[in-house]
């Protein structure tokens, strides 16, 4: 006997007007085999698993439903409709061309989540998409949202991956996959632009009011202003989320307005990637030929995509449009100084300083101009910083990192790095800052990188997921170092560097 799997769908999203969404089923797949299901995520959800004693039968029903063979009890289906500007230009019909809503359900903490199949199969949206996910795409989403997830990050979950035993025609033939996909919801900017761009007036508010009672119950929806509030929400939220990804060194390399969530959460880890030497400048997405979502342009393009949030809102704002466009504008205003403030909140713990002087933001940009002059690891430089905060502290390991490969290293570059050593030491000693272990649990030694996802992506297309295990095992806890793992803090060797990230879809 297998599973009895029982998931607590309650289905909000479904309840709104026809218009919002199409309902479609999944189209079935010839072989589905279960690759990874998130339990802990699961049991957060509460779907509740009666196991049999074996296992194969278990991962089989797993594979069924996971893969959208099996629609499981009180699921209601549905593909979303949502527009976008990609790459600054608007597409007025986009929606879940190869994503399903199975449905959303109340987790245990009481919080409305969706649970959606990507890659399984057509839509009315899928234009002239297939609708299908290789493997290679499905893993880079499980490990990238389940690493920011541990290191802290707002974001999408992951709850399962199952191989299809279909091929699917990219460049070439790959293998295909279904990923499960877990979010507080899956509604983004470009939803609200859908309506907006029909005049749909009627629907702009009723999906602001469905945001305002599922991720903003605190705005009373009778206030005046009640639309307002919610835009500054969203604002602070992004602003939160952004500057999380700077401090952390991501590019998340597609800032559509399509993949940009009105909850906060991190979603659609496509062409992302973590820097490894540090510039500003840096993109890796091979479909970002202008540089548009550059890692320094990040937070000024969520600023845009937050005004075309806005344009949507306006009617909402005020009836006089000259004064909603004040407001909203205010408002974007502040975005900017939230994003900025956040982010040097976290580059004052990253620093190990309890709280923030006057003097950090310029001590912050010094560091970082001596980072990008020298093409510094980032991550491994905050790391290895940590071992460094006190006077007598040896640098040799940091300044170690001066001879990698890639690092433009000169003796001016480590003469100003150890002036700066010099400093900073100072300030710790001056505020009686004791910053070892803070800043070890403030500076991750796991993260995503590039070829390591990349390696774990081409053992798996031969079979082995042994690799990809292993990754996510160790970014599950990104904060503790593992000496028999040390390799996995290094960047890449420089044949194993990783130019370019692509899309895969
Ligand atoms: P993305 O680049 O993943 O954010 O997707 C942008 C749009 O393209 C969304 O509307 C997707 O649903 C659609 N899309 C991407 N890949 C496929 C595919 N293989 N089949 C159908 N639609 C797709
Ligand atoms: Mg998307």
């Amino acid at each position: 006997m297998s599973i009895s799997l029982h998931i607590p769908f309650s289905n909000a999203y479904a309840a709104l007007p026809d218009r919002f969404y199409a309902r479609v089923l999944p189209t079935p797949v010839k072989n589905p085999a279960l690759i990874r299901f998130n339990s802990a995520l699961a049991q957060e959800l509460g779907i509740e698993i009666n196991a049999a004693s074996d296992k194969d039968d278990n991962n089989n029903e797993l594979a069924q439903i996971f893969s959208g063979n099996q629609i499981p009890d009180n699921a209601a289906p549905l593909a979303m409709a949502y527009s976008g500007h990609q790459f600054g230009q608007l597409n007025p019909q986009l929606g879940d061309g190869r994503a399903i809503l199975l449905g959303d359900l109340l987790d245990i903490q009481g919080m409305r989540r969706d649970i959606q199949l990507k890659g399984s199969g057509r839509t009315p949206f899928s234009r002239s998409g297939d609708g299908r996910s290789p493997l290679g795409p499905v893993l880079r989403e499980y490990i990238l949202c389940e690493a920011m997830h541990a290191l802290g990050v707002p974001t999408t979950r992951a709850l399962a991956a199952v191989s299809s035993g279909e091929w699917v025609i990219r460049d070439g033939r790959e293998p295909g996959a279904v990923f499960t996909r877990v979010a507080a919801s899956h509604i983004r900017v470009g939803t609200f632009q859908y309506f907006a761009l029909r005049r749909d007036g009627e629907a702009v508010k009723q999906l602001a009011d469905h945001v305002i009672a599922r991720h903003y119950p605190h705005i009373n929806s009778n206030d005046d202003d009640a639309y307002l509030q919610l835009f500054e929400a969203i604002c602070r939220k992004q602003a939160e989320l952004i500057a999380q990804w700077m401090q952390l060194g991501f590019i998340h390399g597609v800032m559509n307005t399509d993949n940009m969530t009105v909850s906060g959460e991190a979603i659609d880890y496509g062409p992302c990637a973590f820097m490894d030497a540090y510039h500003p400048e840096t993109v890796f997405s091979s479909i970002d030929r202008n540089g548009r979502y550059a890692y320094q342009n990040q937070p000024a393009i969520g600023q845009w995509n937050l005004a075309r949030l806005a344009e949507t809102l306006l009617p909402l704002f005020n009836d006089d449009e000259k004064i909603a466009v004040e407001k909203a504008t205010a408002i974007l205003q502040d975005f900017a100084l939230w994003q900025q403030q956040a982010w040097l909140e976290h580059m004052r713990e990253k620093l190990g300083f309890s709280a923030l002087h006057n003097s950090d933001q310029t001590l912050i940009e010094n560091l970082l101009a001596l980072l990008a002059e020298g093409r510094i690891d980032y991550t491994l430089f905050f790391r290895r910083l940590s071992d460094c905060s006190q006077p007598d502290s040896e640098r040799k390991t940091l300044l170690q990192l001066l001879n990698l490969p890639e690092c433009r290293s000169s003796a001016t570059l480590l003469q100003n790095i150890n002036n700066w050593l010099d400093e900073w030491q100072q300030q710790l000693i001056q505020r009686g800052d004791n910053a070892g272990q803070r800043m070890l649990n403030k500076n991750p030694a796991f993260i995503p990188r590039n070829h390591r996802v990349a390696e774990a992506i081409a053992a798996a297309e031969e079979g082995d997921f042994s690799v990809f295990e292993q990754l996510l095992q160790l970014l599950a806890e990104p904060y503790s170092s593992k000496a028999e793992y040390a390799d996995y803090e290094q960047p890449p060797k420089p044949d194993e560097k990783v130019l370019r990230t692509f899309c895969g879809t």
